[in-house]
């Protein structure tokens, strides 16, 4: 078990805690503060028993200079001001003598926040690559480390693993839920079904290798099925297709026959209902259709635990937007473990009324990816044991 903030005695600490306020932001608004407020608990309790609370995070890429105005963390500063209804003290550099002294003259119970760690990437991508003497010179500027940031955890940047490797260390309670939250996936209560969908089956490969082996049903839908669907000869248009993995959905449907379901219809671009053998060389499939949803749904109500990754249809567009709804609805008031993963699946979800329906909506896009897939997480991985 990894150690956590409650390891510690905070009281007149420096506590670095690395944070993932990492939000959209759309014409100088955030649009969706979730992490902002997935991170509250952890900041929160560090200054309640007396901490003196650092924070840091990245935002966006920052490759240049003329990056900087547009990725700097003070509008997340006022969010976050907002949020906790409490000061925050905002530095606007990520070294040197202004950012020493405001640490230096923090009080108990004061809090921080440093500007965007990835400022340091400008001259030689110093944060992102994980160089030495950043992630020491962070280090010497508290007494205790804290890793709340889930959603970068399986990136080697300085800012965690740099930090984590020069100072004692554990997880903010965010992390922990995560981590709980997968767990239960380790003795799933049986039938264990996976929902896949999504963009495309090659950013998906891992996913699939090791979650086909241990589920009893993988329902495929989004343009992920047209691959699985061309691989059993069907026609699908114009629709988005993986050509370099039409061998592997063929061999994955030859090995596991009685665990994949594919789709019967859908909905193609103009918002026709077809099934697959009336689909021609113009169409292109954008969501599951009705038939499609019920064979889900029948499946679904004998499963007791479900992992989801990948939105069924192209639900940015209202329009093909209902299969990823019904299928959210359906499983929203079921008494089941239902977990979500994935940056668009996560959104989905949250953009489509469902925030606190299920049992976990993962706030890590990629790295939710990575714990599916049986990987370890660098940034977890490097946090000392109890
Ligand atoms: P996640 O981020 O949850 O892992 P992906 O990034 O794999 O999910 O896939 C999400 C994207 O897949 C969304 O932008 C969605 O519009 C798209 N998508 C899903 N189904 C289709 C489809 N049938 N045609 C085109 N795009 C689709
Ligand atoms: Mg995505």
């Amino acid at each position: 078990m990894k150690k956590t903030i409650k390891d510690y005695d905070l009281r007149g600490k420096k506590v670095i805690i690395r944070v993932d306020f990492n939000v959209p932001i759309e014409n100088g608004k955030i649009t969706d503060d979730s992490r902002i407020v997935g991170a509250l608990d952890t900041i929160r309790y560090a200054k309640e028993k007396g901490a003196k609370v650092i924070l840091m995070s990245h935002l966006g890429r920052v490759k240049e200079e003329a990056d900087k105005e547009k990725h700097s963390l003070k509008i997340v500063c006022e969010r976050l001001i907002k949020l906790l209804k409490d000061d925050v003290i905002f530095v606007e550099s990520t070294r040197g003598e202004i950012l020493e002294n405001a640490i230096n003259n923090l009080k108990d119970k004061e809090i921080l926040l440093m500007e965007n760690t990835r400022f340091e990437d400008i001259d030689g991508n110093r944060e992102s690559g994980n160089d030495e003497e950043l992630g020491k010179y962070w280090a010497s500027l508290g007494d205790i480390f804290i890793n709340d940031a889930f959603g970068v955890s399986h990136r080697k940047c300085a800012s965690v693993v740099g930090i984590a490797s020069n100072l004692k260390n554990g997880i903010g309670f965010l992390i922990e839920k995560e981590l709980n939250s997968f767990k239960i996936l380790d003795k799933p209560k049986r039938p264990y079904t996976i929902i896949l969908g999504g963009a495309k089956v090659s950013d998906k490969i891992g996913v699939i290798d090791t979650l086909i082996k241990v589920c009893d049903y993988m329902l495929i839908g989004g343009a992920m099925s047209n691959t699985f669907m061309s691989a059993l000869g069907y026609n699908v248009g114009e629709s988005l297709v993986d050509e370099d993995y039409i061998d592997y959905a063929k061999e994955l449907i030859k090995e596991y026959k009685d665990k994949i379901i594919l789709p019967i219809d859908s909905i193609i671009e103009g918002c026709e209902l077809k099934e697959y053998n009336e689909i021609n060389n113009s169409d292109k499939c954008l969501d599951i259709g009705s038939k499609t949803i019920e064979k889900f749904k029948s499946i679904l109500s004998i499963s007791n635990t479900i992992v989801w990754n990948g939105p069924l249809g192209y639900f940015e567009k209202e329009e093909y937007s209902f299969g990823t709804y019904e299928i959210l609805n359906y499983l929203s008031d079921k008494n089941k473990v239902v977990i979500l993963g994935g940056g668009d699946t996560a959104s989905a979800a949250l953009n489509l009324g469902f925030k606190d329906k299920f049992t976990h909506i993962s706030t890590g896009g990629g790295a939710s990816l990575e714990l599916l897939e049986g990987k370890e997480l660098v940034g977890i991985d490097i946090i000392e044991e109890v």
